[in-house]
Parts: C-alpha cells; structure tokens; sequence
C-alpha cells in the first residue's frame, strides 16, 4: 500500500460539525484521479463501506489515521469532533475504550477493533446518509460547498438542529463512491411533528455534544449502574429483577410512547404486543440481562435512561452512583 503522505500534495481542512468520511469525498472531487480506487489507494483507505454508524472496523481506522495524519492533528480529536464515537463508545466497556484510547494517543497504526461491536440490526431508524437542506445553502453560501454534517448522522435525530428542518435522506448507505450531498438523487423528508420525539431528540443531541466536551470516557459499566440506580432494580433475586424489568418496560413505553419506539426498535409496530408471531421482546431485559457477547448499541441503554428523566450529561449520571 501506498503511504498517504507521499501521494497527497494536498488535503482539504475539516470544516465545522463535517464528518470524517465526507473530507474524503471532498479530496476526490478536488483531487481530479480517474478512479475510485485510485484515490482510495492515495490515501491508504482499506477497503470498505463508509457508513455514518460505522466506527469499528478497518476502514474506519485507516480513514482516521489518514486525516489525523494529513491535518496533524491527534486521532482522539478527530475522533471526537469528526466522528460518532463520543455517542457511539457510551456501551464500550471501560477496558475497550482503554485499548482504543491508548491506540489513539499513541498513533498506533493498527487499532484495535472490537469485532463483537455494535448489534443495529433491530434498530430502525434511518441508517443513510443525511443532509438539512438549509445547512446545504449555508455552507455553499459560506464556504462554496455542501458536505455531510456529522450531526445529522446522530442515530434517531430527524431535525437539523441549527434550522429546524427536517433531515433529509440522501438514499445512500454508503459513500463508497464519495459522493456529497449535491450527488443524493432521492430524498425522503423524515420530520417528527411528535412533542415526546423532539423531546428525545433534544435530549440525544446535549448527550452528544456533552460527550464531545467532556473529556471523561463514560462506559458501558456506568451505563448499567446509572439504570439499576434510577430504576431502583434490585440485585436479588432473579424473579425480583425479572418482575422489575415488566414494570420498568410499561413505564418506557408510557413515557416514550409507542410512536416514538416505533420510529427506533423494530419490534414496536403500532399497538400490535406481538412480534413475529411471539410476545414483543422486553428489550430492557434483553439488554440489561443478557449475556450475548455482543454489545448493544448505546439507545437500548440511553432510551430507559431518558425516560427515568436524567441529564443528558453522562458525567453528572457517574457523581450520583
Ligand atoms: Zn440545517
């Protein structure tokens, strides 16, 4: 493979609030090569799908070696400005994010990637590429161009933040062939006139920008003590907790409503108690229980957490333990 820093001359700065993938796709529109590949190969990206959600695997790493590298700047601040990480790392273990954190001041090349991480897939909502019309004009007016905006990339958010508007989604799960937001071709807009969704979203927006302030690598360990505390689950007995976990899922779901859990778990539609032909899984249970190796994404410990009322500031949650 070819070193990134020898073949690039040049490499755009990161604008405000952009999203790693998206200065990539800004280098090849700028960078005139004939292929894909080409550029992929310039800026040593191992191959891959660039997806928003996407902080754990091969081609992620590379991409955030390769602008640390270009930009000079440390790994852990890309990482945190430029990437979902500071929502995403919330369900790491304390240990995974040691091993991350440490590749990350150290500029190891070879990061180690949690390969059990991130199970999305009962997760619904929109997973594309996103973009606010409204950021779009801005940032032409303003900077000449459109790019992706990380905070539109937040999982379950549907409005901009900065206009109100309603995200829009671009259709493309990948930017594989780094495409910006003037390339999206079909848009669906997405808006949530709901008050409990925009309350949540509210909420899941200070949570992000409070991780990415905070320098504290809150994990998956307090995630767990902040809900059993909240929700008064006891230690003991099994049937005490199993009996705990039935109430606290009827109080979630009074509180969030079903509309809104529909939007996030795929196992919600309408009033329906059934899925698949069973009963509707208890996903606090599922979550707080189980013993799957995999780790569950951070809204399956966050949305029980909202509803118990708390802070969206996770460094507060850890004082209260
Ligand atoms: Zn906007």
């Amino acid at each position: 493979m070819e070193r990134p820093n020898s073949m690039v001359s040049f490499f755009p700065v990161l604008m405000p609030d952009e999203h790693l993938f998206s200065i990539f796709a800004r280098y090849h529109q700028i960078a005139g090569n004939a292929t894909i590949d080409r550029t992929k190969a310039q800026l040593g990206l191992a191959a891959g799908p660039l997806k928003p959600q996407d902080v754990s695997n091969q081609t992620f790493h590379t991409a955030l070696k390769t602008a640390a590298t270009l930009l000079m700047q440390s790994l852990s601040k890309v990482a945190r400005d430029h990437t979902l990480v500071p929502l995403l790392k919330l369900s790491l273990p304390s240990r995974i994010q040691d091993q991350l954190h440490t590749a990350w001041e150290n500029d190891q090349s070879s990061i180690p990637a949690p390969n059990t991480l991130m199970n999305d897939r009962m997760l619904t909502f929109d997973k594309s590429w996103r973009f606010c019309n409204e950021c779009i004009k801005t940032d032409t007016r303003e900077v000449g161009f459109g790019y992706w905006h990380l905070s539109h990339q937040i999982p379950s958010i549907k409005r901009c933040k900065i206009h109100q508007a309603p995200l829009l989604s671009s259709g493309l799960k990948t930017l594989n062939d780094f495409q910006l937001p003037r390339d999206a071709h079909e848009n669906t807009v997405q808006g949530s006139d709901n008050l409990m969704e925009n309350r949540w979203e509210c909420w899941l927006m200070e949570l992000f920008a409070s991780c990415q302030a905070s320098g504290s690598w809150v994990g998956l360990e307090v995630l767990k003590a902040t809900f059993e505390n909240v929700w008064g689950v006891p230690k003991k007995p099994g049937w005490a907790r199993t009996r705990r976990y039935e109430e606290i899922v009827g109080y979630v779901e009074d509180v969030a409503g079903i509309p809104l859990l529909e939007t996030i778990f795929e196992f919600y539609q309408g009033d329906r108690l059934t899925y698949r032909g069973r009963a509707r899984p208890n996903f606090i249970r599922a979550t707080f229980e189980s013993t799957d190796p995999k780790i569950r994404h951070p809204i399956y410990y966050l949305l029980p957490i909202w509803a118990a009322g708390l802070s969206p500031h996770p460094v507060e949650w850890s004082r209260g333990l």
